[in-house]
């Protein structure tokens, strides 16, 4: 077959596997094993290893497959890897979201973009992987729950190190219209129950408003926010440069004349450096252990503050010489750098000392919204950057 010939195959084939892909509903916290062994088994059939692992309800579930080296040349393995999951829909939707629909130059599907685009991808290159004559490992890693706060890459993250996989270079293919991403910040969800004494009001020095000690919370919060602003580095390539906190809501409290003895506070938090994060909880933790705590319990004793952590998604950290960024670069010839507001599992991958980048096709403009779409041009970018990788990983140098 001409190579044109080949490449049109490759394409139409992806446009295939990405419908069926959005045809599962694997919408966050849902089953997708289904999508997983879709996956595996055209893996599996081009003779790749694998392993899963699996959520406490073992319906959610990850995917690690391998095409293995014909000949180990020292080089780095790639790692493709993308998150199975997608948010939910509304009913604003003018097509069906879980049924892929081509009207002009786009492809119309809840996950089109974010990111079952690149999963297609990757899965429509792995034939031409497998029949070359590959100098390096080529891994597939798709995870499920990565929208509600990286659930499930920590567990394949868990299961690489075990196995040894510990280096080499990761490709997170998000949204970014292919375009290299070497960093973004952290972004950690809380939420901090507070339970005091109910009573009348007209006795507001018998009870413990709730209510009350979370106000003085929240207040902490803004204090801290400004020690944040404070401890900026001149370096910082964010927008804002800082690291941001934000409370998302305070709920408690029934009536004018009744003492509240149930609150609650969402917020949430965007490290630049992880340094912060821990700045910041070590210094709330201080400031309810000291101060908050043993007034409400000075009234009542069973009072209590507790922080729940709804996720803690790691920034990804921009470093001076990133493997995974110049391997990127040499084939698509871009060099520029960019940084993006939203997380993703790059910065796990690179605690684990692997490489990472973030690059993929499709424009985040899309992401989580009604009518998501893909450009079809970009799954052409994103095959040819694949493309790139076949031949990186078959010249002999
Ligand atoms: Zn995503």
């Amino acid at each position: 077959m001409s190579t044109e010939n080949n490449n049109k195959v490759i394409y139409e084939n992806s446009i295939k596997i990405l419908s069926d892909l959005i045809s599962y509903k694997t919408v966050s916290g849902e089953n997708n094993s289904q999508l997983i062994d879709y996956c595996d088994q055209i893996l599996k059939k081009l003779g790749a290893t694998s392993f899963k692992t699996f959520a406490d309800d073992k319906k959610r579930v990850n995917l690690f497959a391998t095409l293995k080296a014909k000949e180990q040349n020292n080089k780095l393995p790639i790692i493709l890897s993308g998150h199975t999951d997608v948010v939910p829909v509304s009913k604003d939707w003018s097509t069906d979201p879980f049924k892929a629909e081509i009207k002009g130059d786009k492809l119309y599907g809840r996950g089109s973009c974010d990111m079952k685009g690149f999963i297609a991808c990757a899965l429509a290159y792995a034939p031409t992987f497998s029949s070359s004559n590959l100098n390096r490992d080529i891994h597939f890693s798709f995870t499920f729950d990565e929208e509600t706060a990286c659930l499930g890459a920590p567990l394949l993250i868990k299961e690489l190190k075990k196995r040894k996989i510990v280096n080499g270079i990761c490709i997170i293919g998000e949204p970014t219209n292919m375009k290299i991403i070497d960093a973004h910040k952290g972004c950690y969800e809380y939420t901090t129950y507070f339970e005091g004494l109910a009573g009348h009001s007209s006795t507001p020095h018998k009870g413990v408003s709730a209510v009350e000690y979370a106000a003085r919370y929240v207040n902490k919060l803004i204090e801290l926010r400004q020690k944040l602003k404070e401890r900026v580095s001149k370096e910082s390539i964010f927008d804002p440069p800082y690291s941001t906190l934000q409370i998302g809501g305070i709920f408690g409290g029934i009536a004018h004349n009744v003492i509240a003895d149930k609150c609650y506070v969402n917020w949430e938090t965007r490290p630049v450096v992880k340094e912060d994060g821990i700045f910041l909880n070590n210094e709330l933790d201080k400031y309810v252990n000291e101060n908050l705590l043993p007034e409400m319990k000075k009234v009542f004793p069973n009072s209590s503050i507790n922080k729940k952590t709804i996720g803690e998604v790691i920034g990804f950290e921009r470093v001076k010489k990133s493997d995974a960024c110049e391997f990127v670069s040499s084939i698509t010839g871009d060099n520029s750098r960019e940084v993006v507001s939203f997380g993703t599992e790059a910065g796990l991958f690179q605690e684990a000392g692997i490489s990472a980048v973030v690059c993929g096709p499709g424009s985040v403009e899309q992401a989580h919204k009604v009518d998501e779409f893909i450009k079809l041009d970009e799954l052409k970018k994103c095959l040819k950057l694949l493309e790139g990788i076949k031949n990186k990983s078959t010249e002999i140098d």
